[in-house]
């Protein structure tokens, strides 16, 4: 396959650090964040991403400072990732199949690109024995309503005729696969299970809650909340999370280690379609959709939005004890914060440009 270099800028700009971080699915919603926070940060930045779930437009802000480098192409190319890693000092594997809706339809594509492109990117780091921090997912715990969820607590999962299932597994295994590095030859590895994460540029293309409320109610349609609503989440402006990410990149301590990242403030989901409601008629002016909660909601049972006997997680909270202890993160940004900023941006993007 082709190798698309759309940018390169060498290393010598004003504020560089000395380092060169490779980061796969940078063009991703959380990806492109921690491209923009390293270069911020003085790093040389590469971003490796086939553009499947990631998009462009997330970084074409990026695409002319200088230390940034774009490569359009799969991270399982051995070729093209053979000479990205050997050029970096340290590798944030960000690209994973993502999305609840993408999980059930389309698990072959899951299955495979989660577990293969870790091995790729696990073999190419171990030849070059650079640094690797590996993405993960709070999936991990499954459907264990003991929350909070503590990194050393056990996973309760469904059956494998449940598709759902498929990205807990293949996710665990990423995370087996990268201790296993670590504790067999030696590689610095760095694993976190990210937990429900909102902020500017997050599509609602693959399901994602809080981009589909915010959606919906600037567009005066009804908020499809799946089951009855009482389901909760914490959820973590990615701001927030690109903190943590990057303080675990710069502990030595966390080598070897997995560790949780989320919010722990705790919301129904039917809690927060209101919340959005609220926050549009905050920023976009009274009534974007009706007053009246019966139709300014719909309920659509979960086999209709998803699958016939879809299991959800009925809450998801994260213990971040451990996150705590090593690096001093905390979650800063309040979700009334960041569904403004999301709202903001998406209103902007309708606006019609001049
Ligand atoms: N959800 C919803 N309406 C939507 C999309 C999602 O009610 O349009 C629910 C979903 O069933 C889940 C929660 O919102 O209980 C969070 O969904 P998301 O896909 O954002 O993340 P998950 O926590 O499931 O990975």
């Amino acid at each position: 396959m082709r190798s698309d270099r759309v940018n390169y800028s060498g290393f010598n700009f004003p504020g560089f650090n000395g380092l060169s971080a490779l980061i796969t699915g940078g063009s991703g919603f959380i990806g492109s964040h921690l491209s923009e926070a390293l270069l911020d940060a003085g790093y040389r930045v590469t971003t490796i991403d086939n553009l499947s779930t990631g998009r462009q437009g997330n970084i074409n802000h990026l695409i002319d400072r200088p230390g940034f480098q774009f490569v359009i192409d799969s991270i399982t190319n051995e070729i093209v990732m053979d000479r990205l890693v050997s050029e970096c000092d340290v590798i944030f594997h960000m690209a994973a199949a993502v999305g609840v809706q993408l999980i059930v339809s389309d698990p072959v594509r899951v299955i495979e690109t989660n577990v293969l492109g870790t091995h790729a990117v696990l073999k190419a780091a171990n030849r070059y024995r650079r640094k690797v921090l590996i993405a993960s997912t709070s999936e991990i715990y499954g459907k264990n309503t003991q929350v909070p969820f503590s990194e050393e607590d056990d996973r309760l999962l469904g059956p494998t005729t449940k598709s759902r299932w498929s990205y807990s597994s293949s996710k665990a295994v990423d995370e087996f696969l990268g201790l296993a590095y670590h504790h067999q030859m030696e590689l610095p590895v760095i694993i976190f299970r990210l937990f429900n994460t909102v902020g500017p540029k997050q599509s609602g293309q693959y399901g994602m809650v809080v981009p589909r409320f915010a959606q919906q109610a600037l567009d005066r349609e009804p908020l499809t909340v799946y089951g009855d609503g009482t389901q909760t989440r914490c959820f973590c402006d990615v701001r927030d999370t690109i903190r943590a990410i990057v303080g675990l990149s710069e502990c030595p301590e966390a080598v070897g280690q997995v560790f949780n990242i989320g919010a722990t403030d705790e919301i129904s989901i039917l809690d927060l379609a209101r919340q959005v409601i609220q926050t549009v008629e905050q920023v976009n002016g009274p009534s974007p959709v009706p007053q009246n909660e019966a139709e300014s909601v719909r309920f659509v049972p979960y086999h209709e939005a998803y699958e016939t006997d879809f299991e959800d997680m009925l809450r998801r909270v994260p213990d971040i004890t451990k996150i705590r202890q090593f690096i001093g993160w905390e979650p800063r940004l309040s979700l009334d914060q960041t569904l403004r900023d999301i709202v903001t941006e998406l209103m902007e993007a309708a606006a019609p440009k001049d």
